[in-house]
């Protein structure tokens, strides 16, 4: 007897042949999407504002695969065009590829959207004082296909110092990798869950994120709780405080309201 699999046919669970090639529904409304905005799309590319660009971003790029380093042979968007319709024009999203490169990275895109349709990402912004148990609340509750943003990790990953030190030069390269994250995470839907850990709250990532569903937890352990497990640290609390006033000068403007305030 041949192989058989579970497919959804018009939303309905069937047994199929296992070679059989069904076109799911999610398929079919990404094509009748994507050809709604093909028009738009097939202009952008034909566009002189295109061609001018394009040759701009050869030029910066030297001509120069920014992947291998080979002879490049055209301009691609990092965050994908049919992603982020709005950055399309953005310099900092394009890069000079060769054929190859951009032949594997489109494939790997490709893939992921497709496991995207069938994953509903969460996002959670967790804010709090320094040492209110953030980063412990994220460990207990992460899964396997996580991706979690740590300020305090990602400073020890590129300076090699040990937890809670950094230097002020690295925090803005930090921010840069917070600032891409957020750009990438607007496109995509690659984790079952993803940990947004900072101290206060940021309105650049509200609104870049606004059309997820954002989760917002304020880990509310009081003041003093914290400053009791700093000073246990051995950590210089002059620099936390001013940190610790702005997030109660928040709290008096009533900018917790949609946050979840959770005891630790
Ligand atoms: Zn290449």
């Amino acid at each position: 007897m041949p192989s058989k699999k579970l497919a959804f046919i018009n939303g309905r669970p069937q047994l199929v042949d296992a070679n059989a090639r069904v076109r799911s529904e999610a398929d079919r409304q990404y094509n009748r999407v994507r050809n709604e905005q093909q028009s738009d799309y097939l202009k952008f590319y034909h566009s002189n504002e295109w061609k001018q660009l394009r040759d701009q971003i050869l030029i910066r790029d030297n001509s120069l695969c920014q992947r291998c380093g080979l002879q490049a042979s055209l301009v691609d968007h990092i965050v994908p065009s049919e992603d982020d319709w709005e950055d399309r024009t953005n310099a900092d999203n394009l890069q000079a590829l060769c054929r190859d490169c951009h032949y594997w990275k489109t494939r790997r895109e490709t893939t992921k959207r497709k496991k995207g349709q069938h994953r509903a990402m969460k996002i959670t912004v967790i804010v709090g004082y320094p040492a209110s148990g953030k980063s412990t609340y994220v460990k207990r509750h992460q899964g396997q296909h996580d991706l979690v943003y740590d300020y305090d990790h990602i400073m020890t990953a590129l300076t090699g110092l040990p937890l809670h030190q950094g230097n002020i030069d690295a925090n803005d390269y930090v921010q840069l990798i917070y600032e891409l994250i957020l750009r990438k995470l607007k496109a995509e839907q690659s984790f079952d869950h993803v940990w947004l850990v900072m101290t206060y709250p940021d309105e650049k990532l509200e609104s870049l994120l606004a059309s997820r569903d954002v989760e917002h937890i304020l880990i509310d352990t009081d003041r003093d709780t914290c400053m009791q497990r700093l000073s246990k640290q051995g950590r210089d609390v002059s620099q936390l405080i001013k940190a610790m006033n702005k997030l109660d000068e928040m709290k008096s403007e009533n900018k917790f309201a949609k946050f979840k305030k959770i005891k630790n």
